[in-house]
């Protein structure tokens, strides 16, 4: 819709100005940076970083009705800019000139509501986020779309020649950075560093395809992201793994569209995520505290963190009573794999960012559960044939949700909603390998028969000799075929005659 159509005490608020400034603020020693030089962690203490306002009271000016005014009348405006993670402008990065955010199609996934079989397996009524339909096909895109455009910024302002951008990934970082890297291809280039033989074969594909230099080397994400932090640490490049604060800003996102898309009242929701490096609950909790004090909600919704058995750093720090220590584990085999992490990044941040959620809802809203291998990929393809596109990790966030409700943290007056962190199609090697039974032990999963699918090979009577294999009956006898195959599907589809 045009601007002159709105009514007119919203159009000026509908195609935002930069203002303001931003810093980046130590999580341990408060200390505060300039945004112009590409920092990860903290340079006095080396502590992690989050980016914090220094114009707070603009914000202010604007009341709570106004703002969803603002985000629900922008919903309708035609502008490229403000079409993705960026509707939410003012929250997320408003010092970036609207020309230089990169648009790629992210965010703004849908919400579909679980059916009822579903839902009296959980006992409770819930929704997936898909953002596997994101353009890279995970959720990673939101905060890459940050990430990028705050580059852009930079290397424009800064007059960048060149840039090298680089990760470390569990598969879906990679694909995303590899991509949005790729559209600003007259400075940047990216590199991604992956765990050999951890990532599944079409989270392989994705960086090569955008054309980004991959690296892959033994061991497991977390030995990648060692190695690139002391490239980060001691060369010119930009990291763009979470540990980049940018991308904690855009994953908000994905808290502001839940907030917008149930009216604004999410006190009686529950948010289930997979927690690997633990940037996402990061950005979950922080983007709903940030509308919260902005009185664009009025209470906060519950958090529910999953994680696997597998791997599961952040579930044994939240079962310890007392002790503050946060102790690393060494992960095993997942299915969940693209959140198979034993020393999360972002802990310190979930640390602080848990305390002060649920002081400030005045109670515990905040808890983490675990789950089995084997629930997860029950859940996964138990979920998918009931109509979702659910990836492993968004198996794990079902199966979590399940644990969630049987432990009383949700219950039945409540609406989940899970986030389906990734498309099915990035991990369906996971459910090949529950199809054909063929999991090495170390994962832990037995494929349950009444789930189980494989493809039923037609064999017409009288053509023997086609074992498959692409050979094919001879011209004359194509017609016999087609019949005899006709006749063979009715047979096993037990058909009956009309
Ligand atoms: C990255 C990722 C996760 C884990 O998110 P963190 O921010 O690392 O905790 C979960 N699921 C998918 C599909 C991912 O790509
Ligand atoms: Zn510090």
């Amino acid at each position: 819709m045009k601007l002159e159509r709105f009514p007119k005490n919203i159009r000026p608020y509908l195609v935002p100005e930069p203002y303001g400034r931003m810093v980046y603020r130590c999580l341990k020693c408060e200390h505060e940076f300039n945004i112009e030089t590409l920092l990860y962690t903290c340079p006095d203490c080396g502590g992690v970083l989050l980016l914090n306002y220094k114009n707070k009271q603009h914000n202010k000016k604007i009341d709570a009705k106004k703002w969803r005014d603002i985000f629900d009348y922008r919903k309708m405006l035609n502008h490229q800019a403000l079409r993705g993670i960026f509707r939410y402008y003012e929250f997320i990065a408003p010092i970036i000139p609207l020309e230089r955010i990169v648009y790629l199609g992210e965010a703004h996934t849908p919400l579909v509501k679980g059916n009822n079989r579903l839902k009296q397996k959980v006992g409770v009524d819930f929704y997936f986020k898909n953002d596997g339909l994101n353009p890279s096909a995970s959720f990673k895109d939101r905060g890459m779309a940050c990430a990028l455009s705050y580059i852009n910024h930079l290397a424009a302002k800064e007059n960048y020649k060149s840039l090298l951008a680089i990760c470390a990934s569990t598969g879906d970082t990679s694909a995303s950075a590899a991509l949005y890297a790729s559209y600003l291809e007259n400075f940047i280039k990216s590199a991604v560093l992956l765990p050999e033989g951890k990532v599944t074969p079409q989270q392989l594909s994705q960086p090569l395809g955008s054309g980004a230099t991959v690296l892959e080397m033994p061991g497991v994400f977390d030995d990648c992201m060692k190695v690139v932090e002391l490239l980060a640490d001691n060369y010119n490049v930009a990291l763009l793994n979470s540990k980049n604060s940018w991308r904690i800003l855009g994953q908000e996102s994905f808290s502001y569209e839940i907030a917008q898309d149930f009216d604004y009242e999410v006190g009686d929701k529950a948010i289930v995520v997979p927690i690997g490096n633990a940037g996402n609950i990061t950005a979950v909790m922080s983007g709903f505290l940030k509308f919260y004090e902005a009185d664009i909600i009025d209470r906060l919704p519950k958090i529910i963190g999953v994680q696997s058995e597998h791997a599961d750093p952040v579930y044994r720090y939240y079962l310890q009573e007392n002790s503050e220590v946060f102790k690393p584990v060494s992960v095993r085999s997942s299915v969940a794999q693209a959140a198979m992490i034993g020393n999360p990044v972002s802990m310190p941040r979930v640390i602080q960012i848990v305390k002060k959620y649920n002081k400030i809802a005045g109670e515990k809203r905040v808890f983490v559960v675990q789950v089995k291998e084997q629930e997860i990929m029950d859940s996964m393809i138990t979920v998918n044939r009931n109509g979702n596109i659910a990836c492993t990790q968004g198996g794990e966030s079902f199966a979590g949700l399940k644990k969630a409700v049987n432990q009383g943290y949700v219950v039945p007056e409540e609406t989940a909603i899970l986030d389906s962190t990734a498309h099915v199609l990035k991990f369906s090697i996971f459910q090949d390998m529950y199809f054909n039974d063929n999991f090495t032990p170390d994962f832990d999963v037995k494929p349950k028969s009444e789930l189980k699918n494989t493809p039923v090979h037609v064999r017409p009577e009288g053509f023997s000799r086609l074992s498959g294999n692409g050979s094919l009956p001879e011209k004359k006898e194509m017609g016999l075929f087609i019949s005899k195959a006709a006749e063979k599907i009715a047979e096993i589809l037990d058909l009956k005659k009309r």
